[in-house]
Order: structure tokens, then C-alpha cells, then sequence
């Protein structure tokens, strides 16, 4: 699109403090993405549209911005375009941003995860109770997970990062047995 029409694509209905959502597509980690033409016979280059707004407040040309010079938000909300939510930083402070706001793109672990079930202290005592010879059956229905979960959990294959993991599983013959 040419970028006259660039706020067309931004919500802004939510008023001067509210943040502004961008309206069409958006990259896998959440920032708006828009192809932009900038001027007569400019070719269409992809932005980021948080860059594209910032750059629209501030008189700049998004073309002529210097890789060095990064979009933040304050909001921690990648679509927003509200420049009263945006401002400028270096490569090393966006890097600290996404580190204190947990967004650098690593797998969350363990609680910070949205979907888990099992908790640290549940881990723990699960690993225990299985070492003091509960079932990881027993453990899953304990604990209402799958017994793929908590076999995952025991051995440290998901949690690995909590100490007590179970290198060596007793096979469920073993156990029947009582070795
Ligand atoms: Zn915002």
C-alpha cells in the first residue's frame, strides 16, 4: 500500500491513550507487518507497521531509518502503532526490553508456560513420591496429567531445570515385581 494510507490500517478507536491495535497482517512474533510503497517508483519494502507509525509521528522516512535505530514499545504489545506508546532505541536496549518483558522468543519453561498443569512443587514431590515407589500411572492420576506428562516430568525431559529427575525408569515389570 502506499504509505499515505498506512493509518487507515490502524484502530485508533480506543482514544489518545489506549494502544492501536494494526489491523492487517502480522509476523509469527506479533508485530504488524505492512509492504509499503513511500513515494513515486519507490519499490514496495516490508515494515514492521510499529516502525512505520513511529517513524509518521516523527517526521522521519521509514526507508532512510538506520538498522540501529529499533521501535519499542512501552505498551509491550507488539501490534500497537500508537506513538504515544513507541520510542526509539538502540539494538541492546530492545534486546534488554524482550529479556525483562520474557519475549526473546526462547521456549517458556516450566509455570511461565500458558497451558501446564503441573506445577514446580508438584514436579518435585512427584519425583519423590515416584523414587519412594509410586507408579508414574499412579503419579499422572495424582496429579491429573497424562502419563506421558509425568513420565516427562520424572525423568527431567520437560522440567528439566528442577533438580531430583529419575534418569533410570523402573520398567512397570520391575515394579510389580517390587525390585
Ligand atoms: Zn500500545
Amino acid at each position: 500500500m502506499h504509505i499515505k494510507l498506512f493509518w487507515d490500517y490502524v484502530d485508533s478507536s480506543g482514544g489518545p491513550d489506549a494502544c492501536w491495535p494494526w489491523l492487517r497482517g502480522h509476523r509469527s512474533s506479533g508485530y504488524g507487518a505492512v509492504n509499503l510503497r513511500t513515494g513515486r517508483g519507490v519499490p514496495l519494502r516490508g515494515f514492521a507497521a510499529s516502525r512505520v507509525a513511529w517513524a509518521l509521528a516523527n517526521d522521519r522516512d521509514p526507508c532512510s531509518m538506520d538498522r540501529t535505530e529499533h521501535v519499542l514499545h512501552r505498551c509491550d504489545n507488539p501490534p500497537c502503532c500508537n506513538p504515544a506508546h513507541l520510542y526509539l532505541g538502540t539494538h541492546s536496549e530492545n534486546m534488554a526490553d524482550m529479556v525483562a518483558k520474557g519475549r526473546q522468543g526462547r521456549r517458556q519453561r516450566g509455570e511461565e508456560r500458558p497451558a501446564h498443569k503441573l506445577t514446580e512443587a508438584d514436579v518435585l514431590a512427584a519425583r519423590a513420591a515416584y523414587r519412594a515407589g509410586d507408579s508414574t500411572p499412579v503419579l499422572a492420576a495424582r496429579y491429573g496429567v497424562g502419563q506421558a506428562a509425568m513420565y516427562n516430568a520424572i525423568t527431567g525431559k520437560t522440567w528439566a531445570f528442577l533438580p531430583g529427575a529419575v534418569k533410570a525408569m523402573r520398567s512397570s515389570t520391575q515394579h510389580l515385581h517390587g525390585h
